[in-house]
């Protein structure tokens, strides 16, 4: 107390010090003389300061001077009245004292001030819709308010005690129990912290939190307080306000608003990857007749039908949006060829298609498609969905399902459809055909067997290459059944015209990579071979690189078999895909088939023809033989008849004929050996 403070005329530091307390302070020396006051006495006492120094304390304060501990006394006034005080007094270094007095009224006014303070606060904490608690070091609730009870869902003394492990979900405790560590280490705050929990109303809860450190006496900290606002409604109102400006409040698909900021990010996507898009734009057929039959709650019902089928129908909902009244709209990522789009379309068609029962009506829906592609129709959001619109208007106009902007595609789309339809019933029509290539031995020249090379004769549209079809035929599983046919008629046809005189030719078939992953083919060509009666050794399978080196497993297997049958094996178009040497040799191959590629430069006497001859001789060494296709003018056979190539086939010597047009040309020994000599 005796602490520096600045001297001041007249008064002791103790005293400037002391005047700045509320209350009362008196100091005596040894022998119980005041020797000091300060203001707050000298008010109290209303004796002037000079008369109170040097007053004995017991004339101001009857009786034995006070202890340390609060003792109720009264204390007399310059004037002779008592005054009801609380005094204490603490005992110096020198025997002195410094006694405090604080009038009891004072005291009673502190009290009452603190009762009110704290049933003001307890008001206040039990009212609030904040919730509040407060946690010990080690995460147990001490206290928290009624809201707070009413949000975890279990009354005070159940909680209080307990931590949150004890009731909260356990990753919600454990987030919760690692944020108040967090505050508890760290000393601050931690504000915006969101809690979902659950409720037995079945509406979660989201509160947003805050916590912040509580202090202990000493001042470290001690607990974590907790304050927390219910903002699930508002979070409500937000979701309804964006629904409202999003979604379609009909059919709750995205509106066009949302669909063009997808697509906008899509796009963005698609452009970083260097990745195609597709825009549908899906309109229901007749609709308005609908709306205009059945009344518009009726159409309203279909609407809302077809949107929830489309919506089942692709991965991501938010892709599609009802862009106008009876057209939605969606995006497909990852689309690689028109082909994709199409299937997706079909799928869609299908789905949206099927019957459905409105106002006690079965009814029949249809959609037509029209679709736009990223980056080859546009490049931005409007741009893309006008076209996909613009396509779907002439689907309609056309009368046809589905439209690709460009009309090219469409073209092709509708072609390929119609191929895909025809390929499924070409067998049973009778609509395939086989044309025979011959293939030629240069020494001594003379043909030694014919290719077998598939056509379908479709009805409208004549005369197709494999080309056409192919393709298609592996992608839905057609090439088993329709390769199975070639192998057979290939066969029997080659008996046919030995039967017929024609010579004892080899038939070589190509293969496709589905038919070696179908278990039955071994089974099924031994039986071919029995029931036409040919040595296997007249039968060649033609490979693909590609064919032989991406088999492992099963066809690996089967290719054994074929050739412990005694089938022989020929890669076909060597050179244009990847092959291992080594598996040429533990296949042990029969025949490389040089591609017509590398014969191709060759065109007059003395052109060289580099790839040919590495490839005769690769196979030589290996011991197999090699037959060069696409053998179209006389160069080429001088050249590889000096490369020592063994057989030849190509358009020079013979194009593919039909059965019946080669065995004529057989028989009248029309086919051109001479060419072959030297
Ligand atoms: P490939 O097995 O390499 O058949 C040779 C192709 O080259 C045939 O075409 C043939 O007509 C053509 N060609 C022959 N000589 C010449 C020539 O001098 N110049 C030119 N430019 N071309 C010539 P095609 O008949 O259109 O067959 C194409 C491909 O279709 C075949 O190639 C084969 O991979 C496949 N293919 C044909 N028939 C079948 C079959 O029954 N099954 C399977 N899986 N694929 C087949
Ligand atoms: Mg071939
Ligand atoms: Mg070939």
């Amino acid at each position: 107390m005796e602490a520096p403070a600045p001297r001041s005329p007249g008064h002791p530091p103790w005293v400037t010090a002391a005047d700045a307390i509320p209350v009362a302070l008196l100091r005596t020396d040894a022998s119980g003389r005041i020797r000091a006051a300060n203001a707050a006495a000298v008010a109290l006492l209303a004796w002037d300061a000079d008369h109170l120094r040097g007053q004995a304390l017991t004339d101001i304060l009857p009786g034995d001077p006070p202890g340390p501990e609060a003792e109720a006394r009264f204390a007399a006034r310059a004037d002779g009245t008592p005054c009801a005080v609380e005094a204490r007094a603490l005992r110096q270094d020198d025997g002195g004292r410094i006694v405090s007095l604080l009038p009891d009224d004072a005291r009673r006014a502190l009290e009452r001030t603190l009762a009110r303070v704290g049933a003001e606060y307890q008001t206040i904490f039990d009212a609030v819709p904040t919730l509040i608690w407060f946690k010990d070091r080690h995460n147990r609730y001490l206290r928290l308010n009624p809201a707070a009870a009413a949000a975890f869902g279990r009354p005070a003394d159940q909680i209080e005690g307990h931590t949150a492990h004890d009731f909260l979900p356990e990753d919600l405790a454990r987030r919760d129990h690692q944020e108040d560590l967090d505050v508890l280490r760290s000393g601050r705050p931690k504000r915006g912290l969101l809690l979902t929990l659950p409720s037995a109303s079945g509406q979660p809860l989201t509160l947003q939190v805050t916590k912040l450190p509580s202090h202990g006496a000493d001042g470290a900290v001690s607990g974590v307080i907790g304050l927390a606002t219910d903002i699930s409604e508002r979070q409500r109102v937000t979701e309804t306000v964006r629904r409202v400006a999003y979604y379609d409040p009909l059919t709750g698909l995205a509106n066009r608003l949302l669909f063009s900021d997808r697509l906008e990010r899509s796009l963005a996507a698609a452009r970083r990857q260097g990745s195609q898009l597709a825009i549908l734009v899906v309109g229901i057929d007749r609709f308005q007749l609908f709306n205009d039959g059945l009344g518009h709650s009726a159409g309203d019902e279909i609407l809302r039908i077809l949107a929830q089928r489309l919506s089942g129908s692709v991965r991501d909902q938010d892709s599609v949006c009802r862009l106008t009244g009876d057209e939605f709209a969606l995006v497909a990522q990852g689309i690689e060829q028109f082909r994709d789009v199409m299937r997706l379309a079909q799928r869609l068609r299908h789905s949206l298609s099927q019957p459905l029962t409105v106002a006690d009506r079965e009814l029949f829906p249809s959609v037509t498609i029209g679709s736009s592609l990223f980056p080859a129709d546009g490049s931005d959001v409007d741009v893309l969905v006008r076209n996909a619109e613009s396509a779907l208007h002439r689907a309609k106009e056309q009368r046809i399902d589905h439209a690709f902007y460009n009309p090219a595609i469409t073209h092709r789309a509708t072609a390929h459809l119609e191929v895909e339809r025809g390929l499924r019933r070409v067998l049973e029509r009778g609509e395939l055909v086989l044309h025979y290539q011959p293939i030629f031995r240069l020494d001594p020249p003379g043909i030694t067997g014919v290719e077998a090379l598939i056509r379908w004769q479709h009805p409208e549209r004549g005369l197709l290459p494999p080309s056409a079809f192919i393709e298609l035929a592996e992608s839905t599983g057609m090439i088993v059944p329709i390769g199975a046919w070639v192998i057979r008629t290939a066969c029997a046809q080659i008996v046919a015209w030995e039967h017929a005189g024609l010579g004892r030719l080899g038939v070589s078939v190509n293969l496709s990579a589905r038919q070696l992953q179908d278990r039955r083919l071994v089974e099924e060509v031994t039986q071919i071979l029995s029931d036409t009666g040919i040595a296997p050794d007249r039968l060649t399978l033609e490979l693909t690189e590609g064919t032989v080196m991406g088999t492992r497993g099963r066809p690996d297997q089967t290719l054994r078999s074929l050739k412990a049958m005694g089938v022989r094996l020929a890669i076909d178009d060597f050179g244009t895909g990847y092959s291992s040497l080594s598996y040429l040799q533990q296949f042990t191959v029969d025949a490389l088939k040089i591609d017509r590629s590398f014969l191709a430069p060759v065109r007059s006497p003395g052109d060289p023809c580099p790839v040919a001859r590495a490839v005769i001789a690769l196979a030589h060494s290996l011991n197999l033989s090699v037959v060069a296709e696409g053998v179209e003018n006389d160069a080429q056979v001088d050249c590889l008849r000096r490369d020592g190539c063994d057989q030849l086939q190509g358009y020079l010597l013979c194009r593919p004929l039909p059965a019946g047009e080669l065995a004529d040309r057989l028989a009248d020994q029309q086919l051109p050996t001479r060419r072959l000599s030297r």
